[in-house]
This record gives C-alpha cells, structure tokens and sequence, in this order.
C-alpha cells in the first residue's frame, strides 16, 4: 500500500521539487559567502537562463507574479489600458494588469490545447477594434508547459497593435517549433515561475526576459524601487560616489543569492527533468488509452515542458464521472489538483462582471478537467495506482 496521509499530506502529490546534493551544496556556500542578497549569483542566474532560452535580457525576481507585475508596468500599462488573457490560468496571470490599474479581459480556450483560442482571439479583436476598446496586452499562458500558437499571436500583435506578455510559468525547457520558449522570437516579454511545483526551483522566484534594451532597464529599475544608479538615467550629474536617483516608483521584488544559487544549480538538470516528465506522460498515455478518457494532445512541431499532465473526462462518459474521480483520488491519497478554476468565476472578478456564456470552452474544461501527479521521479507503480483510482478498475494496468 502507498496511498497513505501522513500530517495531512498526500502520499502522491500532483507536484514535487527535486532537490539534489549539489543544490544544497550551492545553497549552503551561499550561505558562507560575503553575499545572501546583491551578489554575484543573480545575475550569473540571469545569464544562465538567458543563455539557455537564446534571449539577451533577463531579470530575476521575487515571484512569476512580480514579473508579471514590472512587465506590465514596463510597457506602460496603466489606467484606461486593457490586458487580455486566458481564463484557464492561475490569478497572478490577469491580476497583474488591475495592480496597474488597468481593465482585464479575457479570451476563451481552445478545445484541443486548452491555450488562448486564436479563432476566438480573431473575433474578439475584430468586435473591438469597432468598439474602441482593443487590448494594449495580451498575455497567452501556455497551459501545462505547451506554448501557444505564438506565430499567430504575433502576427496579429503587428496587425491591431498589442504587446505581447508570454505567462510561461509552466513552459521553462519547453520550446516552440525551432525556438526554446522564453527566446521572445514573438513577444515582447516571457515570464517563468520558479515556485516549487513548477519545473525548476528557487523555493519562490521568477524571471522576466526580453530582447529589448529599454524593457529590460525599465524592469531591473522597477524590482528595486525605481531607483536607478546609471548616470544617463538621471536627472542631472551625479552628486558623488554615493550617488542614486529614485525616478519612478517602483518596488523591492528582488530574488536573494540563496535563491539564485538554486536555480543556477537546477538548470543543469532542466533538460533531464522536462524528459522525466515526459516519460511519466508516456507511461500515463499508454495506461489510460481506451478508457474513454481525453488525454492531454500534443503539437507535433513543439516540446512541452509538461508542468501538468490534464486529462479530461467527458460530461458524457459511458461509466465515469470527474467529481465522482477526483474524490476517489483524493480519499485514496493521490493529490489531484484542477487547474485551473476559470479566473472570471473567482468572487473578485464576478464582482467586476463576466458573464460565463461568454466563455464555453472554459466552462466545458472546468466540468471536465483533473491535474494528475506529474514530477520527476514518480514511478510507474504510483501512476498505476493513480490510474487505478481514477478508472476505478485494475482493466488499465495490464499494460506492462
Ligand atoms: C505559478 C503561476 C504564476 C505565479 O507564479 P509565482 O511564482 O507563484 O508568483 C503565474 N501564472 C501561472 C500560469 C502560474 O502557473
């Protein structure tokens, strides 16, 4: 048996860290060195991911939310604006727009990836361009680690003149067609978590990347209360040595060496853990095929980083039901997540008004949806199990 609570935790999560000798090993010389904020791990953090993702720029921060947030602010959203994004997303993805107090809206899903729809992307664009009220951002996420069709995004960026924020929380070693995602080929700015369930860790943290020399000024100056120490930023000369401007507000959402020197240490085994993962995936297909379920689909021409693996079961299944499941899995030990309840539905957005029926995709996805566990290292006997619980038959696991 391996499905036991132990302290109220699930025996199998839907995530899970994986934390090595040589993190702990970084971890602990930090803690020795002259630096635990400021020091030389940041920025060697920063030229570590931006080197992997084929970018110029990268700033480390507190949060993904954080990133989100002087992103937004970077490209000079404010009130009056509107920011588009999925409704399938975690909170931070939309309310990053309203910190800046601007308008949010939101783009329904596509049935077969669960990303931003681009049909209805076009068609949401079209009645605002008559309106007046087209978006100033639109930020797809790229649900599960699976990018967005960023080259239709993009084209239409050029065509009604909006910015692009890619929410890639779930996508870091994942890339789209001949691009590693976070390269910015075709957005303004990409944003990665580093929040323990996601790919690689920092305990808490983000980044935002660009290719551009003046977004990438504006955000360093932003995570570290607008104050900027480049006398061509400044107002006037230099009073002396000590000399540092505050020229806009800004905030303190700088990430600490203690965390930079963990995520230098996981991105030598990012493109290990994206290949774990998709063999958990692998193993989840092949067990769960013929059970009538929706498997998570996958575009030939990209590599999902696999942060989720979602499956479906339809409203109409011959002999399963999602709810009837998912309390299976959580009473048998197995912690199955939703990812994610549509963010209008949330009282906070209720209470700015969206209505439901604008958004089908999203309402269907939520009816239907359940995160299995999904990690580095979960073993084909967990998924079993899990498999188990969800079909409610051993008539799945006779595969291996
Ligand atoms: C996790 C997540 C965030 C927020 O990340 P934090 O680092 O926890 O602030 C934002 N967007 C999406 C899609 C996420 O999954």
């Amino acid at each position: 048996m391996i499905n036991f609570f132990e302290d109220g935790h699930f025996m199998i999560p839907y995530g899970k860290q994986n934390i090595s000798d040589e993190d702990i090993q970084a971890v602990v010389d930090v803690l020795r060195s002259d630096y635990l904020t400021q020091g030389p791990m940041v920025p060697e953090f920063e030229k570590k991911v931006a080197s992997y993702c084929g970018v110029k720029y990268a700033v480390a921060v507190n949060s993904a939310t954080s990133a989100l947030h002087i992103a937004c602010l970077s490209l000079d959203v404010g009130a009056g604006d509107i920011v588009w994004t999925s409704p399938i997303t975690f909170v931070a993805s939309a309310n990053c727009a309203i910190y800046c107090g601007a308008q949010v809206d939101f783009v329904d899903i596509d049935p077969l990836t669960y990303n931003m729809s681009i049909d209805s992307l076009v068609k949401k664009l079209e009645k605002a361009k008559k309106s007046g009220t087209l978006p100033k951002v639109v930020i797809p996420v790229h649900l599960a680690g699976q990018s967005c069709d960023m080259k239709a995004i993009h084209q239409l960026s050029e065509q009604y003149g909006f910015k692009i924020i890619e929410d890639a929380s779930h996508a870091i070693g994942g890339s789209y067609h001949d691009t590693k995602i976070g390269s910015c080929t075709y957005s303004d700015i990409t944003v990665f978590s580093f929040h323990p369930v996601k790919i690689i860790t920092t305990g808490e943290g983000g980044m935002a990347l660009t290719n551009n020399q003046s977004l990438v000024k504006r955000m360093a100056r932003l995570r570290s209360h607008g104050i900027t120490r480049y006398p061509e930023e400044m107002t006037h000369i230099p009073d002396g040595p000590w000399y540092y401007q505050q020229i806009e507000l800004g905030f303190n959402y700088r990430m600490t060496e203690i965390q930079a020197a963990l995520g230098f240490s996981q991105m030598s085994r990012l493109d290990s853990f994206v290949s774990e993962r998709h063999e958990v995936a692998k193993r989840y297909d092949q067990l769960l095929s013929n059970s009538g379920i929706k498997l998570p689909w996958q575009d030939s021409q990209s590599v999902s980083a696999f942060h989720l693996y979602v499956v479906r079961i339809p409203v109409d299944h011959a002999s399963l039901n999602r709810n009837a499941a998912f309390d299976n899995l959580r009473i048998g030990g197995v912690g199955v997540n939703l990812h994610y309840i549509p963010v209008y539905k949330q009282p906070y957005y209720q209470a700015i008004g969206f209505d439901e029926r604008d958004f089908s995709e999203s309402e269907r996805y939520y009816e239907e949806a359940i995160s299995l566990p999904m990690y580095p290292g979960l073993e084909l006997i967990e998924q079993k199990e899990v498999v188990h619980l969800l079909t409610g038959s051993a008539g799945y696991q006779t595969i291996f």
